[in-house]
C-alpha cells in the first residue's frame, strides 16, 4: 500500500534537464520533488566526455551530473528514487502522479523531464564499447574521432545527415544500411552522395563491435542480407542512428505530439495540458543537448511559478517575461 505525498512542483527524472528545474523551483522556495528511477544524471551517465558545455573545455559526463544534481539539493529540491508509472490530470486540474511502489505525489503542476532512449541494435559489444568508439550523437561525440574511419549504421534522415556531418572530423565514413536505397530525404541524400568522404555499405547489417587490448573499438563486423557473407570494416568509431524513443508513454492523457512523438509545447514549455510542463529530450525541437535542455528546464521553472500564482489568484498564466531579467 503506497503513501500520498503533496507537494506544488514534481518533477519526473533527474537528467540535466530536471535537476536544472529543480534548481529554479527550489529558488522559488516552491515545494519540490524529483521522482528519479535511477541515479540522477540521466544521459549524462551514459557520457564518457563533454567538450560543449560552455565554461568547461572537458569535463566527464558523471562529474558534472554530480554538480547538477548538489547545485539542486543545495536550494532545497528533494530527490526521491522512484519508477513512475503515470502522471495522471484529475478533476480538479491537479496532478496524481504514481510510482511502481503505488506511492502518490499530488501536485497543481508537474514538469515532465523524462528524456529518450536512442534505440540500440542490440549486438554484441554494442554496450561494451558505449563511450569508448560506440555513439549515438555525432554532435557531441563526432570531434572525438578526428581522421579515423567511422562506421554509421541506419538510412533514415538522422542517419544520412549525421554522416554527411561526421566527415568535418572523419577522414572516413562507411555508411551501413540494410536496404539498396535510403528512406532519408532526397536533398540529404544528394548532399551524401556527393561526399567524397563517404561509402555507403548496402543491404548490411551490423553484426559485431570488435575491440582491442585497451578495451576501445577497433572494427565492425557486418553481413550482407542478401549473400549473407560477412566482413569487417576498419573503424574505431560506430555511430548508431537507428531511431529514438521520448518517454512519453507515463502520461496517461491525450497531449499534442509532433509526427515522432515529442511533446509539443508552448514558449513557456507548458503542453497542451494545463499544468503540465515538460522539458529536455522529450520535446519537440531541433536539437537534444545539455544546453538546451537546461534552457528548457529554466522556461519551464519560471513558467510553472507563474502558472501558481495565477492559479492561486484566479486569474490566466501571464506570458510576458518577467521571470529572471525583467525588462
Ligand atoms: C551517448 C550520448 C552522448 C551525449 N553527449 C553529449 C554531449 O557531449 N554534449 C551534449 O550537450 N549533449 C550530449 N548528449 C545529449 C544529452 O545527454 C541530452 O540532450 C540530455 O541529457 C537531455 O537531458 P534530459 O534531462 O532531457 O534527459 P535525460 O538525460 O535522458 O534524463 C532523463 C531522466 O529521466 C529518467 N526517467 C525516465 N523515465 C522515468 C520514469 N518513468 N520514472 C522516473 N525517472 C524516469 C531517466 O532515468 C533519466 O535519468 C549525449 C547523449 C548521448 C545518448
Amino acid at each position: 500500500m503506497g503513501t500520498t505525498h503533496q507537494y506544488e512542483v514534481v518533477i519526473v527524472g533527474a537528467g540535466p534537464a530536471g535537476m536544472c528545474a529543480a534548481l529554479y523551483t527550489g529558488r522559488s522556495m516552491l515545494r519540490t520533488v524529483v521522482l528519479e528511477r535511477g541515479m540522477p544524471g540521466g544521459e549524462l551517465l551514459n557520457t564518457e566526455k563533454l567538450d560543449d558545455w560552455i565554461g568547461e573545455q572537458s569535463i566527464l559526463g558523471w562529474e558534472l551530473a554530480k554538480k547538477f544534481e548538489d547545485h539542486a539539493r543545495l536550494f532545497g529540491a528533494e530527490f526521491v528514487t522512484a519508477n513512475v508509472t503515470t502522471v495522471s490530470r484529475l478533476d480538479d486540474g491537479t496532478f496524481a502522479t504514481v510510482t511502481d511502489t503505488g506511492d502518490v505525489y499530488r501536485s497543481p503542476a508537474v514538469i515532465v523531464t523524462a528524456g529518450g532512449t536512442p534505440i540500440k541494435l542490440g549486438i554484441p559489444g554494442e554496450q561494451e564499447f558505449a563511450g569508448k568508439g560506440v555513439s549515438y550523437c555525432a554532435i557531441c561525440d563526432g570531434a572525438f574521432f578526428r581522421n579515423q574511419t567511422i562506421a554509421v549504421v541506419g538510412g533514415g534522415d538522422a542517419a544520412v545527415e549525421e554522416a554527411d556531418f561526421l566527415t568535418r572530423y572523419a577522414a572516413k565514413v562507411y555508411v551501413v544500411h540494410r536496404r539498396d536505397s535510403f528512406r532519408a530525404s532526397k536533398i540529404l541524400q544528394e548532399r551524401l552522395f556527393a561526399n567524397p568522404k563517404i561509402e555507403v555499405v548496402w543491404n548490411s547489417v551490423a553484426e559485431e563491435v570488435l575491440g582491442d587490448e585497451q578495451g576501445l573499438m577497433k572494427g565492425l563486423v557486418i553481413r550482407n542480407v542478401e549473400t549473407n557473407a560477412t566482413s569487417t570494416l576498419d573503424a574505431t568509431g560506430c555511430f548508431i542512428f537507428i531511431g529514438f524513443r521520448p518517454n512519453t508513454g507515463i502520461i496517461d492523457e491525450h497531449f499534442d505530439h509532433d509526427p515522432m512523438g515529442y511533446i509539443v509545447t508552448d514558449a513557456m514549455m507548458q503542453t497542451s495540458i494545463p499544468g503540465l510542463f515538460a522539458a529536455g529530450d522529450l520535446r519537440s525541437q531541433l536539437t537534444r543537448q545539455v544546453t538546451t535542455a537546461v534552457g528548457d528546464a529554466t522556461t519551464a521553472a519560471i513558467a510553472v511559478e507563474k502558472f501558481l500564482k495565477a492559479r492561486s489568484e484566479g486569474t490566466e498564466i501571464d506570458p510576458r517575461g518577467s521571470g529572471g531579467y525583467a525588462v
